[in-house]
């Protein structure tokens, strides 16, 4: 049976797949680079704008506004039993200074599009509802990333919140309050029953199983470890080959070796060196002392920790082999992110009766909804994006993804919040 037929004959509302398409395309209207890119840095004006647009939309469906101290804003619907907790989703409205119209937005736009289609249709759930914009998840303005949603988990305290300084300069409780979205709710006054966040793959795994809709089951945990090789300055014409201990030269062979070692773990394994820097610069001096940042990520906290134990022991081998020595120390650990097997549950069975091409996967990505996996049930919704492009201008995610995924977070969402069988309210 298609898709199609079997929707025809079941009442289930369906999102407005034009409607998610054509806000998609008004809020990228503003803070446009680039024709199909965006830049809207979190509490910016362009942030400020997008937050506008987007809080119109959200009293025009009936929704109540609000927001807490970090500008994270709440748009809620009452729920016919107000005493049970709230069913959430959302995601983020600010992007990245070169990035594009999806990230983050299509999970904000599809979590108010499920609120619109219960509307449509006239259904009236039990909980409550809540669409919820995180403020600064790119963490592009003000450090750390993951802002918002950190400090409504209790991660940040009231005080650091305040006082953290962008880059240009600017206060954060300042910004909140000029952009005028620095309220007073606090997270005791949100109950929450569940979070749920759609959001784009931003790698290229759904689209090559031809893949509409991926489960999200964790977020992986992530290690970086700081290595400095030291070796020796000598002359570049003097110094027989046999003779030098080249920083540069065991680095190297390191990025190789870590390579390798990253794809003896397993297709699940990540192993990066994005920084390299060389202490001297001159193009007829051996490099005597350069450092290096190693990016390791895996779902599974056991392997991660053997993965992050290899690569030091590899460094340090490595180093050994050119006459040099390599001090490894580990700078950030971050555990991998489980989801609340109820709510995962519920996103497969959603894809499942909506007849969608599914994949379960781990996100690869850090998200808001990792931080919230602490505080409640929570789970993900993946869609892909052409050739896993993300932090691009050239992000693209087709208008048909991404209503298969809204009504994935719709029929998600409603078989949490509960509601009468016969769709009248
Ligand atoms: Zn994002």
């Amino acid at each position: 049976m298609s898709g199609a037929a079997r929707r025809s004959r079941t009442n289930a509302p369906h999102v407005n797949a034009d409607r998610l398409w054509s806000r998609h395309m008004d809020l990228a209207r503003i803070g446009t680079i680039e024709t199909t890119g965006n830049c809207r840095l979190a509490l910016s004006d362009e942030d400020a704008a997008a937050r506008e647009l987007f809080a119109g939309w959200c009293r025009d469906a009936g929704l109540t506004l609000r927001s807490d101290r970090a500008g994270n804003m709440f748009a809620l619907r009452p729920g016919r039993d107000p005493g049970r907790a709230v069913v959430a989703a959302g995601s983020h409205l600010d992007t990245q200074p070169h990035g594009g119209r999806f990230d983050g937005i299509s999970g904000v736009l599809a979590a108010l599009e499920a609120v619109e289609a219960l509307n449509d249709a006239g259904i009236e759930t039990e909980a409550p509802l809540a669409v919820i914009n995180w403020t600064n998840e790119e963490g592009v303005r003000f450090a750390p990333g993951l802002l918002g949603s950190a400090w409504f988990a209790g991660r940040i305290a009231d005080e650091t919140l305040d006082n953290i300084v962008s880059a240009d300069g600017a206060r954060f409780a300042d910004e909140a309050t000029r952009t005028g979205w620095r309220g007073d709710m606090v997270p005791a006054d949100l109950t929450l029953d569940s979070f749920f966040e759609l959001h784009i793959e931003q790698g290229p795994i759904l689209e090559d199983a031809g893949a509409q809709v991926g489960v999200v089951t964790s977020v992986q945990g992530l290690r970086w470890l700081d290595v400095a090789i030291t070796g020796r300055d000598a002359h570049a014409g003097t110094t027989p080959l046999g003779a030098r201990k080249d920083a540069l030269l065991a680095a190297g062979a390191m990025l190789v070796a870590l390579h390798r070692a990253g794809l003896a773990a397993g297709s699940d394994a990540r192993v990066s060196v994005g920084r390299l820097a060389a202490a001297t610069d001159g193009p007829s001096t051996i490099v005597g002392h350069a450092d290096l940042v190693i990016d390791i990520r895996h779902p599974d906290e056991e392997v991660l920790v053997r993965l992050t134990g290899i690569c030091a022991e590899v460094c340090r081998a490595t180093a050994a082999e050119y006459d040099c020595a390599a001090e490894v120390s580990e700078r950030l650990a971050i555990p991998p992110r489980l989801f609340d097997g109820d709510c995962v549950a519920l996103v497969e069975a959603a894809a499942s009766a909506l007849d969608l091409n599914y994949l379960r996967l781990p996100s690869g990505a850090l998200h808001d909804a990792a931080n919230i996996a602490a505080l409640t049930p929570t789970a993900m919704v993946f869609v892909p994006c052409r050739d896993g492009i993300s932090h691009n201008v050239q992000e693209y995610t087709a208008p048909e993804d991404l209503a298969a995924g809204a009504d994935v977070l719709l029929h998600a969402m409603l078989e949490r919040a509960g509601c009468r069988s016969d769709g009248q309210g």
